[in-house]
């Protein structure tokens, strides 16, 4: 699914062709055992679920886009959710004619590579559900 390397304290990972990225990177963390960090990132993908949360509605919209695009960029972190790793993903997605897409990243499959770097962090950060916004945040 994964193949990863430490180096100094950064983690180099490369995920797999056609995997999952949040699939892959969540138990990469498990494995790794990250409950804190930071990820950036680059690759490319075939399909990619974005999703935007729509404040006047309380609630997220997702859209699928199923075409090889490039991931422009990957940012996000990871902390833990009733005891589960917990990813928070964003990406910038370059298409076939230099338009860019960008949301939260629900997931997408790697079509042909996907380079990351894993920080993680000493400790743990938790997340809680807020229900006058409507997303999980952080908790100290
Ligand atoms: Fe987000």
């Amino acid at each position: 699914m994964y193949t990863y390397r430490l180096y100094g304290d950064t983690y180099v990972l490369s995920i797999d062709n056609r995997q999952s990225i949040v699939e892959a990177l969540a138990a990469f963390c498990r494995e790794a055992g990250v409950r804190c960090g930071e990820i950036t990132g680059l690759g490319a993908v075939d399909s990619a679920t974005l999703r935007f949360f729509d404040m006047s509605l309380g609630h997220y919209v997702d859209r699928t886009y199923d075409e090889q695009m490039e991931i422009a960029n990957l940012t996000g972190n990871v902390s833990e959710k009733d005891g589960q790793v917990y990813l928070h993903l964003h990406i910038t997605l370059g298409r076939k004619d230099y338009s860019a897409l960008a949301g939260h990243l629900l997931d997408a499959r790697i079509c042909g590579a996907c380079e990351l770097f894993v920080r993680p962090l000493p400790g743990v950060v938790g997340r809680r559900f807020s229900p006058e916004i409507g997303i999980n945040l952080y908790e100290f």
